[in-house]
């Protein structure tokens, strides 16, 4: 049975998704259906903020990462890497650890030369590694959010750029958007307090958090109306 500890990595996440979400993915959604709902569930999970409600906006992002890691194995992009490629313990813009971009916001991004013996192992690790890069203490959950938001809008405006182009550059640059909202997925979860690799393991007890399948056998018309 697929399982989701504390100690998980990224890698392990990506794969729990395809196996207990896999094929329900493949009969009933199109890659634009994941991204959409990407967007739909990350969006309720900033009305959580808003509404001071923390577990709906936990939820809503735990059910948004579902889907983000859905949309990641449908073009084969393994994020683990990706993110500790634009993240290596330093921000991706100024290079610096902690991130000094709001004093003098870089014109371009600084070349980065990763140090293979810092990097994160679990996701518990990650969140360590972006909490120093992006200290909570430095901003509000709410700018966070925004931040989160802007993101989302990123990596769909990359993801149909690539859809018009198909060409290699566009394609890289959905993968750099998705490492970009990633990192900003934690920088939210880290504002609240809170550890991916907890909730997860408390949300995926036993595979699909709904029906408790895998493969997931919640039906279509469920998944699409589901409002947490
Ligand atoms: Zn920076
Ligand atoms: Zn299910």
């Amino acid at each position: 049975m697929p399982s989701i500890t504390k100690n998980s990595t990224l890698k392990e996440y990506q794969q729990f998704v395809q196996t207990v979400y896999g094929l329900p993915n493949d009969l009933h959604f199109e890659l634009q259906d994941l991204l959409n709902n990407v967007q739909r569930f990350a969006m309720r999970g900033l009305k959580g903020i808003r509404k001071k409600n923390q577990e709906k906006c936990l939820t809503n992002l735990l059910i948004t990462s579902s889907f983000f890691m859905s949309t990641l194995n449908r073009l084969h992009i393994d994020i683990e890497d990706e993110l500790w490629h634009r993240f290596p313990y330093i921000c991706s813009y100024c290079a610096r650890q902690p991130c000094q971009c709001k004093d003098s916001k870089p014109a371009q991004r600084k070349a980065i030369t990763p140090d293979k013996a810092k990097k994160p192992n679990t996701i518990a690790d990650f969140h360590i590694m972006f909490e120093k890069i992006y200290p909570s203490a430095s901003r509000t959950l709410e700018h966070a959010g925004v931040h989160m938001a802007e993101e989302v809008g990123e990596l769909v405006e990359a993801f149909l750029a690539y859809r018009g182009e198909h060409t290699k550059i566009h394609f890289n640059n959905v993968t750099l958007e998705a490492a970009d909202l990633l990192s900003c997925f934690f920088g939210v979860l880290n504002s609240l307090s809170i550890q991916l690799n907890d909730a997860l393991s408390d949300f995926y007890t036993n595979n699909c958090h709904v029906c408790h399948h895998a493969p997931c056998s919640c039906e279509y018309r469920f998944v699409i109306n589901f409002k947490s």
